[in-house]
């Protein structure tokens, strides 16, 4: 048997960084690699349907066993790791961390993080400084494999069928576009995904994006004089109505924001790009109309088709599909709690792949890798926590007769 060590250790040595600039799927090779490797893995164990498609989502499926009346429970990770920071991980394993600063290879620090101390003894697995660790989300994948190879032994526990997929492109928002929900054929999931053991997500934000354009009246600065209608001032001066106060970094927890993500502008024309979050529904729709006025505003002040605003929806909170299934949380909260760990419910400040799949029918709250600092050098993840992730995922499946 692999330890869930092994693997993790394994995996993060493919280079799987996804890239948004680029269309196809997967949108690197890397993570074709890191695919195979996987399928080939589950092979060996016995599970002879695994298989990869021509988009690089991996698929594998492990019949039940004295429980073929209970529904199938379908589990999920991304391959893929954010380009942040680099990706060609060298992992440097820290056998008994002292409880101190963690100075990694390059000469990067780790310190003043408040779950330090708790860390003091355990076995870490951190980067060399140069690159993310990848524990986002190949703590998942490892995971999920080695409690693959754990149903595929003889004194397995009994438990429903299980489907396991390993998506591509998670971290440029594209992980659940091709997923094949209906083959998956779980009645419900749960995303491997998340950070410190015990965190169980079931709310995300609901998302929106908007172009803000400014079409202004150039003329020589000479004979501006009641003329002249300077776009990017126009532009300046839309971004001044919205609150200081509703931004990312002015907020936490279930507070949504207006985050000013690019501009750029002359006399003429001008343009802000934003993207809105609330995890109340209508408050984001709030935000919006917040957005639409200061849009009439300023053409009563300059000029009808001054400003224009273009608002698209991005994603939704998946509360709403997942709060219809409490019996799923429920069954989180058990696995949790069978093996010492107090679940910590917690709003993602985010999307998640398991939002978009839950509006497609399948719902999908995420569960905890045991990683901490994700899409970071100073990335790390302790050994104990990915072996009781194991221990909670086998409960997890268990079935209750
Ligand atoms: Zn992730």
């Amino acid at each position: 048997m692999n330890s869930v060590r092994e693997r993790f250790l394994r995996y993060v040595q493919v280079e799987t960084t996804s890239c948004e600039a680029n269309e196809c799927c997967p949108s690197t090779p890397g993570q074709k690699v890191l695919g195979e490797m996987l399928v080939s893995e589950m092979k060996a164990m016995g599970m002879q349907n695994a298989f990869m498609d021509e988009h690089g989502y991996v698929y594998g499926f492990i019949p039940a066993k004295g429980a073929e009346d209970t529904p199938s429970i379908g589990l999920i990770a991304h391959m893929d790791t954010s380009d942040a920071v680099p990706g060609a991980t060298v992992p440097q394993v820290i056998p008994c961390y002292d409880g101190g600063v963690i100075r990694l290879k390059n000469g990067v620090e780790i310190s003043g993080f408040s779950f330090l101390p708790d860390l003091k003894g355990q076995e870490l697995i951190v980067t060399s400084g140069n690159s993310v660790l990848g524990a986002d989300d190949k703590a998942g994948v490892a995971e999920i494999m080695t409690l693959c190879e754990r149903l595929m032994t003889q004194d397995a526990p009994n438990h429903g069928r299980i489907c396991v997929a390993f998506t591509p492109d998670e971290e440029i928002g594209r992980g659940a576009d091709l997923f094949d929900v209906p083959g998956f054929g779980a009645d419900f999931a749960y995303t491997v995904d998340g950070g410190a053991l015990g965190e169980l997500e079931y709310e995300c934000f609901n998302a929106a994006s908007c172009v803000v354009r400014v079409t202004g009246a150039s003329i020589h600065p000479g004979s501006a004089k009641n003329q002249m209608i300077n776009a990017s001032l126009v532009a300046m001066e839309f971004a001044g109505m919205l609150p200081p106060w509703e931004r990312p970094e002015h907020t936490e927890g279930y507070e949504g924001f207006y985050h000013l993500t690019g501009m750029g502008g002359n006399e003429e024309a001008a343009e802000l790009r934003y993207i809105l979050r609330d995890h109340d529904r209508t408050k984001l729709e709030a935000k919006k109309a917040v957005i639409n006025a200061a849009c009439e505003m300023l053409n009563r002040r300059y000029g009808a088709g001054t400003v224009s605003v273009e608002l698209k929806d991005s994603y939704r909170n998946m509360r709403e599909i997942v709060e219809r299934h409490p019996e799923i949380l429920e069954r989180a909260e058990k696995a949790f709690r069978a093996n010492g760990v107090e679940p910590v419910v917690s709003p993602i400040r985010g999307g998640t792949d398991g939002a978009q799949l839950s509006f497609r029918g399948l719902p999908c709250p995420n569960l905890s890798t045991g990683g901490y600092n994700f899409h970071g050098r100073k990335e790390l993840i302790p050994v104990p926590a990915m072996e009781k992730m194991v221990d909670v995922l086998v409960s997890l499946v268990q079935s209750a007769s």
